[in-house]
């Protein structure tokens, strides 16, 4: 975890141009946010609210489960020819995770230039600058571009934990070296952070007041105990045949919804944000 972020996926860049590129057939969530942002690409989404939504760089996809929302993703056609871009979940405390669930699109968010780096203000503020994006928790989630020889100096919130991923190039962050493929986390008490670049670099930060409810993740569910992920799980397996009302039905996508799998044949149990096993 960092703050309420609780996963992370980092996509390409992947050469799509002699294939469909991205088909994720309808699934369903519940408990959490997804944050959808594009470096290169365009995706399309669709939803049980009935959203019909292509996204591209620059543009912002929030999903907010609330108890219950199905949906898919996938290239348009035609298609441009490389996909790169993060998913990011959000934990939905508990105040938020039992409501209705919503979609937003953001057409464009707010940033700030300055010391050869450019920031996009995706979730939260930083630096004074607010994005619309819907949170339940303070959070903040922001893309960095570092030209060639670039120091940023960026104000952080003491209260706050950070992560930070490398997207492309190497950058020094916090001093210590960041590439493609790490997380960095930074606990809470700092005041300022230092970026930096040689020869360039793209990086997704993150954070967050630390995220005290102890969580059970498992498949496409963000929920607190073995017996809710269960009923998530079953109810999803009635809605995807015959439709339902909490994951509802995703129209138009030309495919089948996913089949959640078998669960474990043990108990899950819920673990708190370091790790340790609850319950
Ligand atoms: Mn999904």
């Amino acid at each position: 975890m960092v703050g309420a972020w609780c996963f992370v996926d980092h996509f390409g860049p992947d050469d799509v141009s002699d294939s469909p590129g991205m088909r994720v057939p309808p699934h369903p969530h519940t408990g959490l946010q997804t944050v959808s942002w594009l470096v290169e690409g365009a995706i399309l989404h669709r939803d049980s609210l009935g959203s019909l939504q292509p996204i591209t760089p620059g543009q912002l996809n929030v999903m907010t489960s609330g108890r219950g929302i199905s949906h898919s993703e996938e290239s348009p056609v035609p298609h441009p020819p490389v996909m790169h871009g993060l998913q990011l979940w959000v934990a939905l405390p508990d105040s938020a995770r039992h409501g209705a669930p919503r979609f937003d699109h953001y057409p464009d968010v707010p940033g700030f230039e300055r010391d050869g780096a450019r920031v996009a203000v995706v979730v939260g503020d930083l630096d004074g600058v607010r994005s619309p994006a819907l949170a339940c928790t303070p959070l903040v989630g922001a893309e960095i571009v570092l030209e060639p020889g670039a120091t940023l100096r960026l104000p952080l919130a003491p209260s706050f934990e950070y992560g930070a991923v490398a997207m492309t190039g190497t950058a020094e962050v916090a001093g210590a070296e960041l590439k493609p493929g790490v997380l960095l986390y930074l606990d809470r008490g700092r005041d300022d952070l230092t970026l930096s670049s040689v020869d360039g670099a793209r990086l997704f930060l993150l954070g967050g007041e630390p995220f005290d409810e102890p969580l059970v993740m498992w498949w496409n569910f963000v929920g607190r105990t073995h017996e809710e992920i269960a009923e998530a799980r079953a109810d999803w397996e009635h809605d995807r045949v015959a439709g339902g009302d909490r994951f509802g039905t995703v129209t138009g996508y030309a495919g089948d919804p996913l089949p959640a799998p078998d669960l474990p044949t043990v108990r899950l149990k819920a673990r708190g944000r370091d790790g340790t096993v609850r319950g």
